[in-house]
């Protein structure tokens, strides 16, 4: 089930915000539609022509390594300011051209050539992350990237979702302290902790 899918800021790629969580976190950030039924069901075909569409609009063609948030300050801090009048704000990275600044939801920034799965968290469902990267990756030149708790990432998902073309993972690491994770979501965070390594070991780039 999905909320919406949009350019979203700051992270200046294509967002795709599902509904429903694994974890009940006490301090969820999008409370309102993943612990709330909202939005509607997406099929994997229905995820790709959202990504087609999307690909037409890309302004700031990105190596894959930089597939995640963190990497979007090194082009933009979507101020809008060189789209609204034409300088360049004092933490401008100076990397863009005004031409590469997109009106979105969200607000100003370019079109990353990314396209990114947040949530809500349902990566211990990984066949619909692996259907979706398979034909996005087919039919586009877009990287594909899973935000996530990290908890559905055991190592025989990790391979999966690997051999089926995702790039990038950004782990939400809820907290490093274990007693306070499991106060926080409910969960362990033993194998999370792990995961920077794990991923890194596959060749798939990560952010945290
Ligand atoms: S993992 Fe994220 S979306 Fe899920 S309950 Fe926690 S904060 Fe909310
Ligand atoms: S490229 Fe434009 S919108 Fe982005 S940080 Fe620079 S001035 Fe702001």
């Amino acid at each position: 089930m999905i909320t919406s899918v949009h350019l979203s800021r700051p992270e200046n790629y294509l967002s795709i915000y599902q509904s429903g969580c694994n974890f009940s976190c006490r301090k969820c950030h999008s409370w309102y539609f993943s612990k709330i039924r909202d939005g509607r069901w997406y099929s994997t075909e229905d995820v790709l022509k959202a990504a087609i569409a999307y690909e037409k609009s890309v302004t700031l063609v990105e190596p894959r390594q930089k597939a995640t948030a963190l990497h979007a300050y090194d082009t933009c801090r979507c101020c809008g300011s060189c789209a609204v009048d034409g300088n360049r704000s004092d933490l401008c990275p100076a990397v863009l051209d005004p031409q590469a600044i997109v009106l979105s939801p969200q607000g100003l920034g370019p079109a990353r050539n990314i396209v990114a799965f947040t949530g809500g968290d349902i990566a211990c469902c990984p066949e619909f992350y692996a259907q979706c990267a398979r034909k996005i990756k087919r039919k586009t030149n877009l990287w594909v990237l899973l935000e996530t708790n990290g908890y559905g990432l055991i190592p025989k998902n990790l391979d999966y979702l690997k051999n089926a073309g995702v790039d990038a993972f950004w782990l939400d690491i809820k907290a490093f302290d274990s007693e306070k994770h499991k106060w926080l979501t409910g969960c362990d965070n033993q194998h999370i902790l792990r995961l920077p390594e794990e991923i890194l070991n596959r060749g798939v780039c990560v952010g945290y």
